[in-house]
């Protein structure tokens, strides 16, 4: 049966880029040996990690000024070499989930934390506004999608001091004014590749402004100055990075798959909001058009596990909604076809005609 891949991270990537890495894992370009065993300095390999840094800033419209790197650690290594870098005194945090708070509790190692605005009254279902962020501190730090909770900040923010962004699970979703933002980061498991592989995007001139001293693989200075091969980069997922961003770029690029994410969300979004079994639990304002969660009504409540059930004998996969949140999360990064949402979105109808 084919399945239909609503996973929120690891996720559903290009056919094309799971085909070519399974490819040249096997065969690199014909050279007979394996792109698991290569030397990460071998001309072959450079020019894969040459090819993703340019077209993740040609897709990104990323301008001069500033450096992409690729490493290792995970976004949740990132929590804590940010405030590394770049917190001297104090910073902003805007506090909207999970893993806002795991960000913000690393920054608290390194100087003081102000948390502009926070959720949490209502278990991050929304988004805030009209808070304040202090003109002294080193840097504002956001999460611009909250995978967990299906909440968004789909706009580039005016930030007063050096803005911050983990866009883990939203990079390359939409068109980004990169100009606003100092730095942006994330884990390539939700959006743009394997896991294993992290994406900085940094401006220059918001380095070495910290007094402390940085261990080499903390700094990033020093990655940039090595071309992300300070120590061995994650060779196969930097691979599978630039085919997935080759296939972005072969579809039309961001304005297109913008568009294309929209219409995927707005078709499920209906279909919750006309339902008279189901509710999403994200504020309207604040949707998301990456992970959208739902929930059964309260009279239904008890025909979850039944729905989860027959969601399978359709192909569905990965719809269960994170325990904090429960019921159910469809996650539609940009790998998943809008007829993968209205095999869901029929689900949905069929159910509840028999349940309802
Ligand atoms: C998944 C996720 C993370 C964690 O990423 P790791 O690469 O596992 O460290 C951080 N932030 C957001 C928004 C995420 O969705």
């Amino acid at each position: 049966m084919k399945k239909h891949n609503f996973n929120a991270g690891p996720s559903i990537l290009p056919k094309e880029a799971i085909e070519n890495t399974a490819k040249a894992i096997l065969n690199l370009n014909g050279s007979g040996l394996s792109l698991l065993e290569i030397s990460h300095r071998s001309k072959d390999f450079q020019a894969i990690l040459d090819e993703a840094v340019a077209l993740f800033k040609e897709l990104l419209e990323i301008p001069e000024g500033y450096q992409v790197l690729f490493l290792g650690g995970g976004a949740s290594m990132q929590f804590c070499m940010v405030p590394f870098n770049l917190l001297n005194k104090k910073a902003a945090y805007l506090e909207t989930g999970v893993w806002a708070k795991k960000a913000l509790k690393e920054a608290k190692l390194f100087g003081q934390v102000d948390v502009v605005a926070s959720s949490s009254d209502k278990n991050f279902s929304y988004i805030p506004t009209g808070y304040s962020v202090p003109t002294d501190a080193d840097y504002f730090h956001i999460t611009t999608n909250n995978t967990i909770y299906g909440t968004e900040i789909r706009t580039d923010i005016d930030s007063p001091v050096t803005l911050v962004a983990d866009m883990s699970s939203d990079i390359l979703s939409r068109k980004v004014d990169v100009s606003k933002y100092g730095l942006i980061y994330g884990g390539a498991q939700k959006n743009l590749g394997p896991a294993g592989v992290t994406f900085v995007i940094v401006r220059d001139d918001i380095l070495g402004k910290v007094e402390r001293a940085l261990p080499s693989m903390m700094d990033y200075r020093i990655h940039i100055k090595e071309g992300s091969m300070f120590n061995t980069p994650p060779v196969m997922p930097i691979f599978t990075v630039n085919e997935t961003l080759k296939w972005l770029k072969s579809i039309g690029g961001v304005e297109k798959i913008a568009a294309m994410n929209i219409e995927k969300a707005n078709l499920l979004y209906a279909a919750i909001d006309n339902s008279k079994m189901f509710v999403g639990t994200a504020a309207k304002e604040s949707r998301s058009i990456m992970n959208i969660c739902f929930v059964m009504k309260d009279e239904y409540k008890d025909k979850e596990d039944a729905f989860m059930e027959f969601t399978k004998s359709r192909g569905i996969v990965g719809i269960k909604g994170h325990r904090s949140v429960g019921g159910f999360r469809a996650s539609t990064y940009n790998a998943l076809p809008i007829e993968s949402v209205q095999v869901l979105v029929d689900a949905m109808k069929d159910f509840e005609s028999n349940n309802a």
